[in-house]
């Protein structure tokens, strides 16, 4: 059969099939001779494949720990050379067991939770309290009351009834509640571009834009909770922050924001932080104090497929110093202590997946990009990684067990799920001789694919197993087993 070629729209052929492309693969990523299979930090995933099974999620220490290094050495040296604090918070709901916590805590970093389970995972692992911070949108009672009798070094209060019942849940057990406000800024950041907005339709956060306190007014002054100092047509923030700021058992920190995920251009974060800046100052003018600190959240892009463009964490720092020192200065306040929280930026490329080749099947295409689209079932799919099935996710591809060399065909990498949308790789070239048993692997699966697989038509999730060069292979995740998911039915 000859090569189906390309009509419009497809990825170009790779000029090197083999090649590992550095914006995807990170160093620890490399092929070894004789084969040209790929190898782990130094581990042939020949290797691991034949101990472990497929798939299998492959997890890079080595990775893992530059990154989250980086991610502190560059913030530290940009903001701190210029005289400014800043924290670095590790978002766990990335990827959360207790080696990363231990791997993230030993890089310098804080842990960001946002359940009792990322609590107690986080504490069980050796964080210490005052360096964890818990989100939510939606914490419970008992949550709450975790996070303050262990002593979390911050709670993300999202909306003013939270304020309440942190205030209450702070008085019984006798401790004051470090918290800091969540804000939406009315800026929702997209791979390539943001949108700037007075309101925001989400769930999360409240508003800096102006008269959107009225909503909440009623129930506070019905509580005999109204501050005295709000005035009408305050933002719901500011509302927030003043009741926040009379609450006798709440200590208001600062203010957060959290713009969006896998973010490319910095100007999104620029804009939420200079919104967020001109609250702080407007903050200060009616409570007489600038709370010291701001939080710009998550969300810093990483390489998925070829032509993906990330900033560096250098560049990132930079372009947040820039913008806190200009609206500060515009502002007449002092720069903030600065806190971000990168998740998938450094979970993200310390993963890969391995899955073995199943059936292949040739389809013809009506009107697609190419006449022949070769269809090539691995032994996953969206259990595993969820994210192609829910955003459309691009990932890439290569063969593991041996070097793709000759002729390559246009094809689809698809699951085992029954649904015709469990694709792992929409659009990519794999050699023509590439038949069952062959091994591949997914690049950039470190974030959001553990954490978000499922048991989807009974199908165990994938063990963990972590590398770093010139050490045997460890598994940080136990693989789930069928006795497993049947021993979850008590009537069996
Ligand atoms: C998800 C999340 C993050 C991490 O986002 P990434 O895109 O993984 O960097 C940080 N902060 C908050 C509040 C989040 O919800």
């Amino acid at each position: 059969m000859s090569a189906p070629q390309p009509t419009t729209a497809y990825p170009a052929v790779p000029a090197d099939p083999a090649a590992l492309d550095p914006a995807v693969w990170t160093s620890s990523f490399r092929r070894e001779a004789p084969e040209g299979g790929l190898a782990v930090d130094g581990h042939a995933a020949t290797d691991l494949a034949a101990e472990h099974g497929t798939p299998l999620y492959v997890f890079s220490e080595d990775t893992f720990r530059a990154r989250a290094r980086d991610y502190r050495e560059a913030f530290v040296r940009v903001l701190g050379g210029h005289g400014h604090e800043v924290s670095v918070y590790y978002a766990g709901k990335a990827f959360l067991c207790s080696s990363v916590v231990r791997w993230a805590r030993e890089a310098g970093l804080n842990l960001d939770t946002a359940s009792g389970g990322e609590l107690a995972m986080g504490l069980a692992a050796g964080m210490e309290p005052e360096r964890i911070a818990l989100h939510g949108n939606n914490k419970s009672d008992a949550e709450l009351t975790e996070a303050l009798r262990r002593g979390v070094g911050r709670i993300v209060a999202d909306s003013v009834p939270e304020l309440l019942r942190i205030q209450e849940r702070a008085a019984v057990l006798g401790v004051r509640a470090p918290v800091m406000i969540r804000v939406t800024p009315g800026v929702h950041a997209e791979t390539h571009e943001f949108i700037a907005t007075a309101h925001e339709d989400q769930k999360f956060g409240l508003s800096l834009a102006r008269g959107t306190a009225a909503l909440n007014r009623q129930a506070l002054e019905a509580e005999g909770m109204l501050p005295p100092e709000a005035a009408e047509d305050d933002s719901v923030a500011m509302l927030g922050a003043l009741l926040a700021e009379g609450l006798p058992d709440v200590d208001l920190r600062g203010i957060h924001c959290h713009i969006g995920s896998q973010i490319f251009q910095p100007e999104g974060f620029e804009e939420a932080a200079r919104r967020v800046l001109a609250f702080l100052a407007e903050l200060a003018g009616r409570i007489g104090r600038e709370l010291p600190e701001v939080d710009l959240g998550g969300g810093y892009g990483i390489g998925y497929v070829a032509g993906d463009d990330p900033r560096t964490p250098e560049q990132l720092a930079q372009a947040m110093l820039r913008t806190l020192e200009t609206a500060a200065a515009e502002h007449g306040i002092a720069v903030p202590h600065l806190s971000v929280e990168p998740g998938r930026s450094i979970a993200g490329p310390a993963g890969a997946t391995l899955y073995t080749v199943g059936t292949i099947k040739d389809v013809v295409v009506d009107d697609g990009p190419v006449p022949v689209r070769r269809y090539v079932s691995v032994d996953g799919g969206m259990s595993d990684n969820a994210r192609p099935i829910l955003y459309g996710s691009e990932y890439t591809v290569t063969l593991a067990n041996r070097a793709p060399q000759g002729e390559q065909v246009a094809c689809r990498v698809v699951g085992k799920h029954c649904e015709t949308g469990d694709i792992v790789i929409r659009d990519c070239w794999l050699p023509a001789d590439l038949r069952a048993g062959d091994l591949l692997a997914v690049a950039a699966t470190g974030a959001y694919c553990w954490a978000l697989s499922s048991n989807y038509n009974y199908l165990t999730r994938p063990p963990v197993l972590a590398t770093s060069a010139g050490q045997p292979p460890w598994t940080i995740i136990r693989g789930q087993t069928v006795q497993n998911l049947l021993d979850q039915d008590p009537c069996l």
